[in-house]
C-alpha cells in the first residue's frame, strides 16, 4: 500500500500540511487507515518517506533492467510496428500479420516510386494508423524505414546491440531504401523536384548548378512548366547561359545508352558470370577462415574494452564510441561472413550488379518521364560532369569506361543492325584485375 500512497516526496508533504492545517481530517484506503492524530501523522510519515524509498529503487531497478534487457538483446519499451511484446516470455516476437505490410512498404519504397506520404497512406487502407486514429506522421515512417531494429540491430540511447529477435528486412532492402531516402533528402526549391540538381558544376567557373522552374501562359489556356539550369555564379564573372533541363536530359540519355551492353551478350555475360561463381566459391572458403579469425579478435577487443570501462579507465562516451566503432566492425564481418557463405564470393556481386543495372541503362535512357532514374544511373556510372556552353562533359567510372569502349558507339550514324555485329572476343572473361570489376579483393 505505502508503494502507491505518494507518487514523490511532494505530494506526501502536501498530505501531510494539509492534515496540519485540518482541509483533511483522515485518511482511509482499502487495507490502510490512518487517524489525524501526532502518532497517526507520524506513521503516515514513515509510510511516505518508505514509499519514496520504494519509488527510488524502482526507477533505479527499471534503468538498470532496461541496460540488462538490452545487453542480452531483448528491446526493454514498446515494439516497433511489424513486432508484438509477448508479456508472458518477455520478449519481441514478430507480428504474424503486419510485419508482412511492413516488408511491403520497405519494398514499395525501394523502388524509388512512392513518398513517405504514400507509404502513409499504404499502411492507413490497411487500418494501420496513429495512436489518435490518423494517417501517420511522414517522420514516423522516415523513422520507420531507417529503423535498423528490422534488421535485427538495436540502437538504445546511441549505443547498439545485436537484438535476438528475428529480422524482418534484408540488408539488401534495407540498404536500398535507404538510398532512396537519402535522395529524398536532396533540396526542393519551391516545392519543386529537379533531378540534375548537384549533378554538375560549371565548366567555366566551377560554381555550383541550380535550378529553377517556369510556368509560362498561353492563350489556349495552357501553362506548361519549363525548368532550367543554370550557374550560381557565386565565384565571380561567368559568361554562362542556362540550359533546359529538355536538353540536359537528352544529352544524358545519350551518354547512358553508350554504356549498353548489346542485349545478345547478355547471355554469355551471365554464364561466364555463373562460372566464376563456381571457381569462386571454393575460394570462399579460405576466406571464411580468415574473416572468422578478424572476428573473433574483435570479439576479444570489445570484451577488453568492457572491462577498461568497468574499471572506470575510460569515461562512458569514449567507451559508447569505440564501442559502437567496433560492434559496426563485428557486423561487417559477420555480414561478410554470412555473404561469403551464401554468394561464395565478395567481388562477383558487385560485379553482377554492374552487370545488371547496365543491362537497364537502355531501358532508363528511353523512359521519358523518369527523370530520376536517368539521373541516379548517371550518378553511378559517371563522375565529373562539367556544364560549359550548354554542353555536358564527364567522364565514365571504371568499369563503365571499359563497357564504353567495348559497346559504345563509336558513330553516331552506326545503324541498329552494324551495332548487332559487334561480336565479344572469343577470350572475354571476367577476371579478378579485369577492368570491369569495380572492387576486386584484396
Ligand atoms: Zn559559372
Amino acid at each position: 500500500m505505502s508503494d502507491r500512497l505518494a507518487r514523490n516526496s511532494i505530494d506526501g508533504g502536501k498530505i501531510i500540511y494539509s492534515l496540519d492545517t485540518g482541509k483533511l481530517i483522515d485518511l482511509k484506503f482499502p487495507s490502510f487507515w490512518f487517524e489525524n492524530s501526532p502518532q497517526g501523522k507520524f506513521v503516515l510519515n514513515i509510510a511516505f518517506s518508505q514509499s519514496k524509498y520504494y519509488i527510488d529503487n524502482l526507477s533505479e531497478n527499471v534503468k538498470r533492467g532496461m541496460k540488462h534487457k538490452v545487453r542480452i538483446g531483448v528491446w526493454p519499451v514498446q515494439a516497433p510496428l511489424g513486432y508484438l511484446n509477448d508479456k508472458l516470455t518477455k520478449t519481441i516476437v514478430v507480428d504474424p500479420v503486419r510485419h508482412k505490410l511492413i516488408k511491403k512498404c520497405f519494398e514499395m519504397f525501394a523502388t524509388g516510386k512512392h513518398s513517405f506520404t504514400s507509404v502513409s497512406d499504404y499502411l492507413f487502407k490497411l487500418d494501420i494508423k496513429s495512436r489518435s486514429n490518423k494517417k501517420i506522421k511522414v517522420d514516423t515512417i522516415k523513422r520507420m524505414l531507417s529503423n535498423r531494429f528490422y534488421l535485427g540491430i538495436l540502437n538504445y540511447k546511441g549505443e547498439l546491440h545485436k537484438g535476438i529477435h528475428k529480422p524482418i528486412i534484408s540488408k539488401t532492402l534495407f540498404e536500398a531504401v535507404q538510398k532512396v531516402i537519402s535522395r529524398f533528402e536532396r533540396p526542393r526549391y519551391n516545392g519543386h523536384d529537379f533531378p540534375f540538381i548537384g549533378l554538375a558544376r560549371c565548366g567555366e567557373c566551377g560554381g555550383a548548378i541550380t535550378a529553377e522552374s517556369h510556368s509560362r501562359k498561353y492563350k489556349n489556356g495552357n501553362s506548361p512548366t519549363f525548368t532550367y539550369y543554370r550557374c550560381t555564379k557565386k565565384f565571380g564573372v561567368c559568361h554562362q547561359k542556362y540550359i533546359s533541363e529538355i536538353n540536359l536530359a537528352k544529352q544524358l540519355r545519350k551518354s547512358v545508352r553508350n554504356i549498353t551492353i548489346p542485349s545478345e551478350w547478355k547471355e554469355t555475360w551471365l554464364k561466364l558470370l555463373e562460372q566464376d561463381k563456381i571457381t569462386e566459391s571454393v575460394k570462399a572458403t579460405e576466406n571464411t577462415a580468415l574473416t572468422e579469425t578478424e572476428l573473433q579478435t574483435t570479439e576479444i577487443k570489445l570484451s577488453k574494452l568492457l572491462d577498461t570501462y568497468l574499471d572506470g579507465v575510460v569515461n562512458e562516451e569514449d567507451y559508447k564510441n569505440k564501442k559502437n566503432q567496433l560492434f559496426n566492425t563485428k557486423l561487417n564481418l559477420q555480414e561478410k561472413i554470412e555473404q561469403i557463405k551464401t554468394n561464395g564470393n565478395n567481388w562477383l556481386e558487385p560485379l553482377e550488379h554492374f552487370i545488371m543495372s547496365a543491362f537497364q541503362a537502355q531501358k532508363i535512357a528511353a523512359e521519358k518521364n523518369e527523370l530520376q532514374n536517368l539521373s541516379n544511373f548517371a550518378r553511378s556510372a559517371c563522375s565529373n560532369f562539367f556544364l560549359t556552353d550548354q554542353h555536358l562533359q564527364f567522364s565514365y567510372n571504371l568499369g563503365y569506361s571499359t563497357l564504353h569502349s567495348i559497346c559504345g558507339s563509336p558513330h553516331p550514324a552506326t545503324s541498329q543492325s552494324e551495332k548487332s555485329k559487334r561480336v565479344l572476343p572469343a577470350d572475354f572473361s571476367f577476371k579478378v584485375n579485369s577492368p570491369l570489376v569495380t572492387s576486386p579483393p584484396k
